[in-house]
């Protein structure tokens, strides 16, 4: 897959990014802190450390979820943005922020043994 610009935003539009990559390194997480902090499982794609450009928004706002991750989030609009945890190469990006026609090659589902009871896995 070759990489390419990929660009986000949240709900709001205060916080934009941007980043070449590719959408290669795609999870689906259904550990209890994702369905809290996404009301679902989480599904983000990982993008290197360096590669990733976030705009400079006032409105940019992180929470440690636990000692060694810090998620962020938009603290006008409350969507949440990535997590990023610390000894980890790449910071990981949700999915559904980004903007156009996204496919993603193949996605692995993670924590599944934490997943909600209303939905299904195949
Ligand atoms: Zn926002
Ligand atoms: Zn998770």
């Amino acid at each position: 897959m070759k990489a390419k610009t990929y660009r986000g935003s949240c709900l709001c539009g205060d916080v934009r990014f941007s980043f070449e990559g590719t959408l290669e390194d795609a999870y689906f997480c259904h550990c209890n802190q994702c369905r809290k902090n996404y009301g679902m499982h989480g599904a983000f794609v990982g993008v290197a450390r360096d590669a990733l450009v976030i705009n400079k928004s006032k409105t940019l706002k992180s929470y440690k979820s636990s000692p060694s991750t810090i998620r962020q989030f938009c603290g006008k609009c409350g969507s949440p943005i990535s997590w990023d945890r610390k000894g980890y190469e790449n910071i990981y990006v949700c999915l559904g922020l980004l903007d156009g026609k996204i496919t993603v090659p193949k996605v692995t589902n993670i924590h599944t043994k934490n997943k909600g009871a209303y939905y299904k896995l195949d």
